[in-house]
This record gives structure tokens, sequence and C-alpha cells, in this order.
């Protein structure tokens, strides 16, 4: 992985580049970005070009013995660590490293979703256990075999847990010539004791023009498509290419029928419509979730006279044009609260016919029965 090979991030690229020509990499590092940023890239990159024997300005050159085995991932002082699925005590991430191999190199972007699907581990909780962190600290005993510097990149260390305790002594005084880069989405479940033993690396989300470069370039999708769906996906080009994948379940076609049917109360329909999302699979659901909260919010900004803020697809915007004249601010608001909600609880597995339902009854309140969900403080009446 070069650095000329990753989307947007002129700023951080340029950042860590100087560190190594200036001398003054940090042997514990937290590079913190949200996911679809591309911070386990920039670790990688980063990697290469301490490694690379031929290294140039402002990049690792790409060619020497170095830099062919990191791009294959198979260089020997390059070491990773990542949540993984197998329950055992005495499991740790080894017998799952060709696979992660293949992910990080098939899709860069990929999301913990992506690789629970990988090793096909369903519903099963990820973690970094002891028996990992043990895997971690032998393998950074290790003499470097061919660079000056082995590396050890640690994915979603907030997987850690406690367990990250048994790291904390090698995160302050490492052997020489060590280099750890934890790579996190979410400082504050990482311990605290983790934070100040590294430096820290914040990676903004993309900007979405780089997105829509990325969309056009490397997908081959058409600039106004590339654009919108940009716009959507909130500078995380991981949610980009789901949504790009996820076209063809025409997220518009299902919303627009979802709050018809709230509307009209029309109970059977609701439930065969709660068993159709139910069958989708957590990521498309959770990008169904995603799209319908931007699309409400975008009718927030109608309803707050801000049309000129509203930035979408020519389908999109008729609906919600349409839509925005049938609800209030209020309603809107819990639209978009109820659906961040259900969002959340996807995420931590809750079961999708229930939660959907229960999703479809709260949209019944606020759509039919002008009634707002209780516990919330919505100052509009
Ligand atoms: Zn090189």
């Amino acid at each position: 992985m070069q650095f000329s090979d990753i989307t947007g991030q002129k700023e951080i690229k340029d950042h860590l580049i100087q560190t190594v020509l200036e001398n003054r990499v940090s042997h514990a590092q937290l590079f913190l970005g949200p996911e679809g940023s591309g911070s386990l890239l920039l670790a990688l990159a980063y990697a290469q070009f301490i490694s690379c024997q031929n290294r140039q300005a402002n990049d690792s050159c790409g060619e020497c013995s170095s830099c062919r085995k990191y791009r294959k991932l198979i260089h020997p002082d390059l070491h990773f660590s990542y949540p993984f699925f197998r329950g055992g005590e005495n499991e740790d991430s080894m017998p799952d490293q060709p696979e992660w191999r293949n992910l990080v190199l098939g899709n860069p972007y990929f999301n913990l979703d992506d690789w629970r699907l990988r090793l096909d581990a369903q519903n099963k909780q990820a973690n970094i256990n002891k028996a990992e962190c043990m895997n971690i600290l032998n393998r950074l005993t290790l003499k470097p075999f061919e660079s000056e510097y082995k590396t050890m990149i640690v994915w979603l260390p907030e997987h850690l847990g406690n367990e990250g305790n048994r790291l904390l002594k090698t995160l302050e005084e490492p052997a020489d010539k060590t280099l750890i880069i934890l790579v996190a989405q979410n400082q504050d479940q990482i311990l605290n004791t983790i934070i100040s033993r590294t430096q820290l690396v914040k990676i903004p989300r993309l900007k979405d023009e780089d997105i829509s470069k990325f969309l056009v370039e490397k997908k081959g999708i058409s600039e106004p498509k590339a654009a919108s769906i940009a716009y959507l996906s909130e500078g995380n080009l991981t949610a980009a290419l789901s949504f790009m994948h996820g076209e063809e379940n025409d997220h518009l076609k299902m919303f627009q029928e979802w709050l018809q049917l709230s509307y009209r109360d029309n109970g059977n329909k609701i439930v065969d419509f709660t068993e159709k999302v139910a069958k989708l699979g957590r990521e498309n659901q959770k990008n169904f979730l995603r799209y319908g909260i931007n699309l409400i919010r975008e009718s927030v900004l109608i309803l707050s006279a801000a049309e000129n803020l509203v930035h979408l697809p020519q389908a999109e915007l008729e609906f919600i044009t349409n839509f925005s004249k049938v609800i209030n601010l209020a309603k809107a608001e819990a639209i978009v609260a109820e659906l961040e909600k259900a969002h959340y609880h996807i995420e931590r597995n809750a079961n999708p016919k229930i939660l959907f339902l229960d999703v479809s009854l709260q949209f019944i309140k606020i759509l039919k029965f002008n009634t707002l969900p209780s516990g919330t403080q919505y100052i509009y009446a």
C-alpha cells in the first residue's frame, strides 16, 4: 500500500511522511478515524514507507523487495492483530491470517461486519482476548527479520477490553525499532491507560469530493450518481461502497412504502413489509436505515426553511418535497430519532423482525395519531 493508492487525506499523509523524514516516528501511535476514512490503509502505507529501501520524497518506492512484500502483506516484519470470533480462551488470531490478508487486499475499506461475514461468524461476539494479547507480545519480542523496523498493526483495539492492560508496558517501552499502530474508531471505547501511552493521529472523515472521485475513477460510476452517493454516505467510503452495491434494493421505493403503510396504519401489510426487510441481512438493513435518516434530515431542512441546503438526486428530492408537506418539524425529528435508535440496535444484533415492527408502530403513532414517542423532549408543538 502506497500513500498514492489512498483516497484523499492529503494533510494526514503529509504529516506522516514528515515524521519519517524528520526522524520522529513515535513507537506507539493511535490512528483514530471514523469508519470508511481509510485509517487502516494509512497505517499500512506509513509502515511500508518506513520500511522501504528506496524511499522517495513523498511515498515508498513500490518496487523494492520490502515494498513488494508489503504490497502482498507478507513482509515478515509486518504483524497484524484484529478482533476475531472464535470463543475458546486459548484461541488467538493466527488461524484467521489468510482470510484477513484476502479481505484487506480485496476490499481495503471493509468494516467489522464485512470481516464477520468473511469468517461466517454470524452473530458471534468479536473480541481480542487474553491469548491474543500474549500472541501480540510474543510477536513483538521477535527480532526484525528483514527490515530495520518491525510493525504491529492492531485493528479495532476497542475490542481489547480490559485485556488491553497487558499491553501497557510494551506500549510504554517497546523493544528497539518497534512500531505499534492501533487503528481505532471510537476513542471512548479504548482504555484511558492505552490512550495516554500512544501518540494520537486524528484522521478526519473523507471529503464528499474525494468519495465522489473514487467512485467515478475506480468504480466507473457516473458523476451525478457518484455525487449523490458521496453525499448520502457522509464521508464514509465503506458506506458509499455498500450504497453502490445496495442500489438493486431500491431504498427509496422501500422507504416510501414503509412510510405510506405506517400512515395508513395497514397492519397486515406492515407485517409483510417487516418480514421482507428482515430478510435483507444486517448490512443492508443498516444501509436502509441510514438512507432513511439522511432522507428525513433533508425534510428537516425543508421544514426549517433551509431548502437551499438540500442536495438530493431528483427522485429523492420529489418524494421528500411532497412528504414535507404532510408532516411538521417535530414529526420529522421524531422519525429520525426512531431510525437512529433502530440503527443502534441493529448494530447490536437486535432481532430485525421485532425491531422493524416496533419502529413501524412508532411511525404509526407519529404519522397517523400525531403522538410523539414519550421520553423525547421536543421544543416544537
Ligand atoms: Zn520500496
